[in-house]
């Protein structure tokens, strides 16, 4: 019989791993907290119409991306490729806005998308969201984009560089789109089939095709920055002040339109060369128009999220991978001194001491050999000449030196030797 393997696409996150995402996740917890970000845990499986209204239907998320199926119920129901919809929807679905419209969440999780599998794209990913609601200001923006260079920095990423720019609004947009329409016409020959079919769909995502004829195409393209209405500008305005005020070096990027039709005025991009082709970890905007269309009040909101994936990928080749090991492995030789020991295992793992013994009578030597494997920085060494003295050895695997342990106050000695390596 052949074996069955995890989908194309998808992988596992083994411990050695997944300790690594753990730490990261740690660190971002800390820093979204300090920033004032509240986390919020949503569904991953939601009605498919929630992200056809949110993302657009004529994006490629929707359009082709989304693991989509239809319920015992016949609901139409989708895996959810992003979580800015949900978080939204939560955020409607239980009036938070009207008790107060300010809310700034977090959520960290799985996203589906089918997308073609390489490196750095999988189709389950993990993504870290975070979200402000209620402020239109382009502090905001800014709060986020600071955010975002603070867990990179904290993480030892040291090359990201945030990309910055302005899509406008539906006041001053439909004057780009004519432009961009007008520019295009005469290069129609030189665009890629989905280009062609986006010049009725969303314009907009041509100059972020990375077809390179379309590149080509686009390269004199008119820049959306010229067509910002008085409002839009001056948002724009302040964001690079503010963040030049910071000190944190930007760069105005036009092609940054990103692909899902939500977004309004500010788009960002946290790019960085660790991560070649895919050279984005982390990508936001604005979305003002979103409540709204999601039949909610007209209520600003900006966020961004993370790519958990890339992130970890950067942070593992910055540095070795360090297997942690149990701080003490008890080598129990023979049946009574297992029976004598289990209980002191038992009671170290319960006050949060990561000990380890075997379950099975093996020999002193293959004992020594499976604490070295496991990295045990200790072992407790109880054989028959132990049991008769009521005293173990314990052995420092370092420095291979032995102290005495009276059997009798196990514990408690292990304890305080343990505790004293820190
Ligand atoms: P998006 O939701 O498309 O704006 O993506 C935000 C971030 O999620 C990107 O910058 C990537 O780091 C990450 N990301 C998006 N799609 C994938 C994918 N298929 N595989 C891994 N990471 C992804």
């Amino acid at each position: 019989m052949t074996s069955i393997r995890s989908i194309k696409g998808f992988k596992d996150i083994l411990p050695g791993e997944a300790a690594l995402w753990q730490s990261i996740e740690k660190t971002a917890t800390e820093v979204l907290g300090a920033f004032g970000f509240r986390e919020i845990r949503l569904p991953i499986l939601e009605k498919t119409e929630l992200f056809a209204r949110s993302i657009g239907e004529a994006t490629d998320i929707v359009e082709k991306e989304m693991y989509t199926f239809t319920d015992r119920s016949g609901d139409l129901l989708t895996l959810r490729p992003e979580a800015t919809a949900a978080v939204v929807r939560a955020y409607l679905q239980h009036k938070i806005y009207a008790q107060d419209p300010v809310q700034k969440y977090y959520t960290i999780g799985p996203m589906f998308r089918r997308e073609r599998p390489q490196k750095g794209r999988y189709r389950q990913f993990y993504q870290i969201n975070a979200e402000i609601f209620g402020v239109g200001s382009p502090y905001a923006d800014v709060q986020l984009i600071v955010m975002l260079v603070d867990l990179l920095e904290r993480l030892g990423v040291t090359d990201a560089q945030p990309h910055v720019n302005s899509l406008g609004c539906p006041a001053c947009r439909p004057d780009f789109r004519r432009a961009l329409l007008d520019f295009l016409a005469a290069r129609e020959e030189r665009l890629c089939a989905d280009c062609l079919r986006r010049r009725e769909t969303n314009p907009l995502r041509i100059l972020d095709c990375k077809v390179p004829g379309c590149r080509e195409a686009t390269r004199d393209a008119p820049a959306l920055s010229r067509f910002l209405c008085a409002e839009c500008r001056s948002h724009f305005d302040i964001l690079q002040g503010a963040l030049d005020a910071l000190g944190i070096a930007y760069l105005i990027d036009n092609r940054l339109v990103r692909g899902l039709d939500y977004y309004s005025r500010t788009t960002f991009e946290i790019q960085t060369s660790a991560l070649g082709a895919q050279s984005a970890v982390a990508g936001g905007g604005r979305y003002d128009g979103l409540m709204k269309t999601l039949g909610g009040p007209d209520i600003p909101a900006t966020g961004f999220a993370i790519g958990f994936d890339r992130l970890a990928e950067i942070v593992a080749a910055g540095k070795g991978t360090e297997t942690p090991g149990p701080l003490v492995f008890i080598a129990a030789l023979g049946a009574e001194a297992q029976a004598r020991a289990f209980p002191w295992l038992a009671a170290l793992n319960r006050s949060g001491i990561w000990a380890d013994m075997l379950f099975e009578d093996k020999s002193l030597k293959s004992q020594m050999k499976r604490a070295g494997k496991l990295g045990a920085r200790k072992v407790l060494i109880i054989g028959e000449n132990e049991l008769a003295a009521n005293t173990g050895q314990l052995r420092d695997m370092t420095t291979r030196e032995q102290v005495p342990v009276s059997l009798d106050r196990a514990v408690e000695e292990l304890r305080r030797h343990l505790g004293a390596d820190g």
